[in-house]
């Protein structure tokens, strides 16, 4: 079969490679000049099962409508006159009950769990060089009660099998003498040994150069302008370098996806949660992070990548603005310097900011609705690097009438 992906970000790319690995004849295609350009260029790179929980939870609104009031660094809510935020805040309030914040945490984290298998099959076949990190992924707390509540909410997880690992300061500091300095600022935390990072965007990078090598036609600067169809089905894509067809096609173009499927009468529930990342090269500094953090109480995370560090925060209510300013960066900057004093150069720290897709259940839309030949694949929200590989399988094996190896059932 011809298949037509569109989107090169992570979920495209990854989702391109299961496809061809089926026997497919395979084009992708990118606006921009390069893969992984967009949301997938500048994330934490956590592969986090651990950090499965959903946003939409019973805190949230009390969360959201604090941040109207209270200047917050973590989440900045704003009011704004788009007709899209209101509904989909509205959708997203609707999941925040107890019952539905729990159901929907297990599904993510089943696929969560599910992705990090197919990586490291990925990764068996086709080695891919991405500056991985296996070394767990550390939820530490800065005070006693806290980390208690935290441990207590991890149960969810730990009874669906994720492994943790309960540590105390000083246990945290034999692991992770960098934040020696810092032991002072943190009760204790959560390991979760089986959580890993990398780099997506060099992922992803790496995997389109294995496609193309495996014959996926991987078509960068071609912009999809619109999706034609007829009756039950796509007829072709129409792009600024003309019409395209194929037997089946998978949209997996992010915040953007919506843009193209609205003509078509469907509306996606995605919406943009901006977020904050820079990138700092560790130079001759003599301490830096080794394992992946996240600071509970600030929300930053950090993240080790070779000789790089990755620190990461905020979700801001911004529409699809990307522009970023000094002034973002600034309480991540200090978060960072307070625990790694000698943990990189921050003075040549490269600042980035990006839209994640979010649905309002937070989990991604797989599946098929009202065309028989086009696939969803999107609307991976705050975890899609950690999702994608499991995502792109279960689509693969959906257009491939192949049983998936997780219930796919009403994700769609
Ligand atoms: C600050 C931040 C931190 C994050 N941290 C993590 C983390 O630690 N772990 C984790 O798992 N996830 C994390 N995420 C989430 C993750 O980055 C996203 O879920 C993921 O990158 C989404 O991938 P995607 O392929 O769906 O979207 P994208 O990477 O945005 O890819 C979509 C592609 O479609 C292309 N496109 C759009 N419109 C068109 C068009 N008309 N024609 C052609 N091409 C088009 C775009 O250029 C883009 O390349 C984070 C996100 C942010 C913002």
């Amino acid at each position: 079969m011809r298949v037509l992906v569109l989107g090169g970000g992570v979920v495209g790319v990854t989702t391109a490679y299961q496809l061809q690995r089926d026997g497919h004849e395979v084009v992708l295609v990118e606006r921009l000049p390069d893969v992984a350009q967009d949301t997938s260029a500048g994330n934490a790179g956590m592969i986090a099962p651990g950090h499965s929980f959903v946003w939409s939870s019973p805190r949230a609104p009390w969360i959201l409508l604090k941040s109207l009031v209270l200047p917050d660094q973590a989440l900045r809510f704003k009011l704004s006159a788009d007709p899209r935020m209101w509904s989909w805040s509205l959708k997203f309030l609707m999941q925040c009950t107890p019952a539905r914040a729990r159901a929907n945490t297990l599904r993510k984290h089943q696929i969560a769990v599910y992705s990090q298998s197919v990586l490291q099959q990925t990764l068996a076949d086709d080695p891919v060089a991405y500056d991985r990190n296996t070394g767990g992924i550390l939820y530490f707390y800065r005070d006693a009660a806290s980390l208690q509540a935290g441990i207590a909410h991890m149960q969810i997880l730990a009874e669906d099998g994720q492994h943790i690992e309960v540590l105390e300061r000083a246990q945290i500091v034999a692991r992770e003498p960098s934040l020696a300095s810092a032991a002072g600022q943190i009760a204790g935390g959560i390991l979760c040994p089986t959580d890993e990072s990398g780099d997506c965007a060099m992922f992803t990078r790496g995997l389109a150069e294995v496609c193309r090598a495996r014959g996926v036609n991987v078509r960068t600067g071609v912009t999809v302008q619109a999706i034609e169809a007829a009756g039950d089905a796509v007829t072709g894509v129409r792009t600024d370098q003309g019409m395209l067809t194929a037997d089946a096609y998978v949209l997996s173009l992010g915040c953007q996806s919506p843009f193209l499927t609205r003509p078509l009468g469907i509306d996606l529930p995605i919406y943009p949660i901006k977020g904050y990342s820079m990138t700092i090269p560790i130079g001759n500094h003599r301490a830096p992070p080794a394992m992946a953090v996240l600071d509970e109480a600030n929300l930053v995370a950090i993240s080790r990548f070779g000789d790089r560090v990755r620190v990461t925060a905020t979700a801001e209510f911004a529409g699809y603005d990307t522009s970023h300013r000094p002034a973002d960066f600034a309480h991540m900057t200090k978060v960072a310097r307070d625990l790694y004093p000698d943990g990189a150069d921050y003075t040549r720290a490269e600042m980035w900011a990006g839209l994640r897709p979010m649905t309002p259940d937070n989990l991604p839309i797989i599946g098929r609705k009202r065309h028989r030949n086009l696939w969803y694949n999107t609307g991976h929200g705050h975890i899609g690097w950690t999702m994608s590989h499991g995502s792109a399988r279960l689509v693969a094996d959906l257009i491939g009438g192949r049983p998936t190896a997780i219930p796919v059932e009403g994700l769609a």
